[in-house]
């Protein structure tokens, strides 16, 4: 399975509707807006059809993250080579909120790995990096 196809997994998570009690559930998920990163929250009551939807720029929480690394496992993304160091650092700082001095050791690490994380947030960061000039790989860790 190719990451773009895994990267259409959302979550779901079993909720108690707080309008009738009744198992409701709960989807999250990320979405690549035009370069920014934004995670979502959709809810949808089956028995009384109470819903909301909410959604955020960045990563999702620490919890529902973990949850979601378990479930659609955990990338890499890495860089073998880079064509612009200063653009690479660039991408990543604005990015990952790094400072210039740990964007650099991110670049320069022996095993070129520049981030681990969900299939959502490497292929975010790849489509950054590749708009960049770069030529990320991804790869699932097993
Ligand atoms: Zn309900």
């Amino acid at each position: 399975m190719t990451p773009e196809m895994r990267s259409n997994g959302a979550l779901t998570e079993q909720v108690v509707c707080r309008q009738c009690f009744q198992a409701a559930a709960v989807a999250l998920g990320y979405n690549d807006d035009r370069g920014t990163l934004r995670s979502w929250e959709s809810f949808h009551c089956p028995h009384c059809g109470l819903m909301w939807e909410s959604d955020d720029v960045g990563f999702l929480q620490p919890e529902p993250r973990a949850r979601m690394l378990k479930e659609h496992g955990e990338w890499t993304l890495r860089m073998a080579c880079t064509k612009s160091a200063f653009n690479a650092v660039k991408v990543l700082r604005s990015a990952l909120d790094l400072d210039l001095m740990t964007a650099y050791a991110v670049l320069k690490h022996e095993s070129g790995i520049v981030f681990t994380g969900t299939v959502h947030e490497c292929l975010w960061l790849k489509r950054l990096l590749e708009r960049a000039g770069e030529s990320p790989v991804m790869a699932e860790l097993t």
